[in-house]
């Protein structure tokens, strides 16, 4: 995937965040550092995203694995800030 680094894989599909993601991250960061002053606030604003982030990817594993119920296969969920990307259908030759 272009832009893209690869969190993991789980349940044979790959997950990946764009690099417009981490634009998204250090964003936040640099807004909490900047209002407060704090490293804490800003790992604390970081920490947050991030778990909007899981919360996003498990929405999307829902779907995939639904998609998989029925025979879809999924090739691989990407994580950007203008919203996730299911690839798929994965080619079986
Ligand atoms: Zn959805």
């Amino acid at each position: 995937m272009k832009w893209s680094i690869k969190i993991g894989r789980f349940a044979g599909i790959d997950v990946y965040m764009h690099f417009t993601f981490l634009l998204l991250i250090s964003w936040v960061a640099l807004l909490h550092w900047r209002q407060s002053q704090s490293v804490a606030a800003a790992v604390a604003g970081v920490l947050f995203i991030l778990m909007v982030f899981l919360c996003v990817v498990l929405h999307e594993y829902g779907h995939a694995l639904t998609a998989r119920r029925y025979g879809i296969q999924t090739r691989d969920i990407i994580a950007r800030n203008v919203g996730p990307q299911i690839g798929g259908p994965v080619d079986h030759g």
